[in-house]
């Protein structure tokens, strides 16, 4: 499962970051986590962070989509993650965008923990007082001077993320102030849904191909082309053979009248002729029968063809329209 947690600074992702992390064995990704060990350790980026962070203000987008680029690739990631502070721009959510595009990963779901603003400066007072009563140390940031621009930094640059993930439907609202034991368990509920959801879409994605597999004839596509083609020539050759039959009748009728014509002639011809043998004359007679029968023919096979032209039309229309 990937997840992102979107929220204001002290929405509780942190809290419900955890919780997510021991129910479904995924690994929790906070960048402020990754950047305050890297100030602590004085790392080429730590240095870049330090003072950036100490003000509340916001590390520069190619820093942090790098470190989240090498982290995903880690081993203990593969199993999913919760992305926790993380995008927090929309060239960030692009760049994770194309990064999980190109590794072909997908992500889940977006959890966003809507809480009313004025309450959290209360709840970050209520965090740094427990952290000093255990004994921690308490947070540069966590001051209500830095918070509140921490919180315009929200407004401004993370905010727009809700349209960003609601666009791509991953978007999962769910009221922040509710107790935390509450928020859980909505979110868990949430999850449960989306789960199913996906696992319908997958069933129904591999009945799908196993049909397919089991007749390729029926890939719609292919079959679609086949048959409009196949139907095309089909119409062209039967507009065809009835043309041929129509001129081959016309042509045996003119023939025939040419033959009757000829013979008429040459008996009278054959009378008249001196020294004209009848088999000459019925030669010649044969002659312009064949002539004339020919003539007939290449008219016929002009005609053929125009029919032929015009029977085929409507079938071009037919495909066209399909
Ligand atoms: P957080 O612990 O998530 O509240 O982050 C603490 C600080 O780390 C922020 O106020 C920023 O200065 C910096 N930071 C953490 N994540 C990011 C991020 N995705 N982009 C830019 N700066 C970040």
């Amino acid at each position: 499962m990937r997840l992102i947690l979107l929220g204001p600074p002290g929405a509780g992702k942190g809290t419900q970051a955890q919780r997510l992390v021991q129910r479904h064995g995924i690994v929790q990704l906070s960048t402020g986590d990754m950047l305050r060990a890297a100030v602590a350790a004085q790392t080429p980026t730590g240095l870049i962070a330090k003072d950036i962070m100490a003000s509340g203000g916001l590390v520069p987008d190619e820093v942090v989509v790098s470190i989240i680029a090498d982290r995903i690739e880690q081993d203990d990631a593969k199993n999913g993650f919760i992305l926790d502070g993380f995008p927090r721009t929309v060239p960030q959510a692009e760049a994770l965008d194309a990064l999980l595009k190109k590794k072909k990963l997908k992500l889940d779901a977006v959890i966003e923990l809507r809480v009313n603003e004025s309450a959290l400066l209360a709840r970050v007072e209520k965090r740094v007082a427990e952290m000093l009563e255990r004994g921690e140390s308490v947070r540069a940031d966590d001051t209500p001077e830095v918070l509140s621009k921490r919180l315009a930094n929200y407004r401004e640059q993370t905010e727009p993320l809700v349209h960003h993930y609601s666009d791509k439907r991953k978007l999962i609202t769910i009221d922040g102030m509710m107790p935390i034991e509450e928020v859980t368990a909505e979110i868990e509920r949430v999850l449960a849904a989306v789960t199913k959801a996906d696992e319908t879409t997958q069933a129904a994605k591999r009945k799908v191909a196993a049909k397919r597999a089991a007749s390729p004839s029926k890939a719609p596509k292919a079959a679609k082309k086949t048959s409009s083609k196949g139907a095309k020539a089909k119409v062209k050759s039967k507009a065809k053979s009835k043309a041929r039959r129509v001129v081959k009748k016309a042509t045996k009728k003119v023939a025939k009248k040419a033959i009757g014509k000829a013979a008429k002639k040459v008996s009278k011809s054959s009378s008249a002729t001196r020294g004209g043998s009848k088999k000459k004359a019925a030669k010649a007679a044969g002659n312009r029968t064949g002539r004339a029968a020919k003539a007939v023919a290449g008219r016929g096979r002009k005609a053929a063809k125009k029919v032929a032209k015009r029977r085929s039309k409507p079938a071009k229309r037919l495909t066209k329209r399909r």
